[in-house]
């Protein structure tokens, strides 16, 4: 990745920023200290590089945030105002063109048109080759969480339109594509510039081991309902809701949910408020079943199983 070097540098000097922090995601962490370096020489600024893990644009480092004038969050796109922190978005310059290609006989002719904010910059280009072979592309706005119409994020698919018979995604991995599946019920089709790849998504797989999980939990007597502490996660109100639905409850407060951390706890399920991957990405590896809100919900008989829904975390 290029980073905009000359754009940190006005941003420390109007600000006149002494000590900076940089926070990036695991893919861009290797390049901090040599970007640190450079910023330091040209600013005469202190920067700090956070060690911590970041997933998203929710996984603020507030502890840095704390000690510093300015955070530059790197590789999403802004996720919250905070005048303390700058977001610098991560764009990946590769062909789009040759997957949306392989997706169209998957396709139906009127097509939502769906990515993440790596290949945003690419919407256009995406939605001129659907044209080009006769389909309609259909780009929509989405909540506040996000910032570019056709944007999700693997918690927030509001930028899906209506009235579509097909999604498009164009990225890489299977989150985003499933969520999208189960949130909309409509055909989507997983197109990953990288490979060139097309496939249509299938959540067969996935449900099963979402049911297995929620039968493990079925006899559950007492309940761990965990809050995120990351500042995009935190959803108190639901986390409160769930504990009230639950009877024998314990709040749990987490940063970083890993499943030694939920080993301390002698509950028989959890239920996580926190991000929505954290439940199903991880599900083999806790010590005891992790629901997601609407499972949970599902369980307990206050949403019909045929409501199985992706647990979002929506804006405004
Ligand atoms: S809550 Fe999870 S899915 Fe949503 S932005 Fe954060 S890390 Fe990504």
């Amino acid at each position: 990745m290029m980073f905009d070097v000359p754009k940190i540098l006005d941003i420390i000097k109007t600000r006149n920023a002494k000590t900076v922090g940089f926070q990036f995601p695991e893919g861009l962490k290797r390049q901090g200290p040599a970007l640190a370096k450079e910023v330091e020489e040209k600013s005469g600024a202190l920067v700090i590089v956070s060690g911590d893990p970041c997933y998203g644009a929710c996984d603020i480092d507030e502890g840095l945030l704390g000690i510093v004038d300015v955070l530059f969050h790197f590789g999403h796109s802004r996720m919250m105002d905070d005048e303390r922190i700058v977001f610098m978005e991560y764009y990946h310059d590769v062909d789009v063109e040759r997957a949306v290609i392989n997706a169209l006989p998957l396709l139906g002719r009127k097509v939502g048109v769906t990515t993440t904010v790596q290949h945003i910059h690419k919407l256009d280009e995406i939605a001129r080759t659907l044209k080009n072979a006769d389909r309609e592309p259909i780009i929509a706005n989405g909540d506040s969480r996000v910032v570019y119409p056709g944007q999700v994020l693997g918690c927030n698919f509001s930028a899906v339109p209506e009235g579509v018979d097909s999604i498009l995604f164009v990225g890489t991995g299977n989150f985003h594509p499933v969520g999208m599946r189960l949130a909309r019920k409509l055909p989507v089709v997983a197109a990953d510039p990288f490979t060139g790849e097309a496939r249509l998504v299938d959540v067969e797989k996935m449900m099963r081991q979402r049911y297995a999980v929620m039968a493990k939990a079925m006899d559950a007597k007492k309940w761990g309902i965990i809050v995120g502490m990351k500042p995009g996660q935190r959803r108190m109100e639901l986390a409160k809701r769930i504990k009230g639905l639950a009877g024998d409850a314990v709040l749990i407060s987490i940063r970083e949910i890993t499943p030694d951390r939920l080993q301390s706890f002698k509950v028989d399920a959890f239920v996580s408020t926190a991000c929505p991957r954290i439940a199903i990405d991880d599900a083999g590896m806790f010590p005891a079943p992790v629901l997601t809100p609407i499972e949970f919900e599902m369980l307990k008989g206050k949403r019909k199983w045929e409501d199985m829904a992706f647990d979002e975390i929506k804006g405004d």
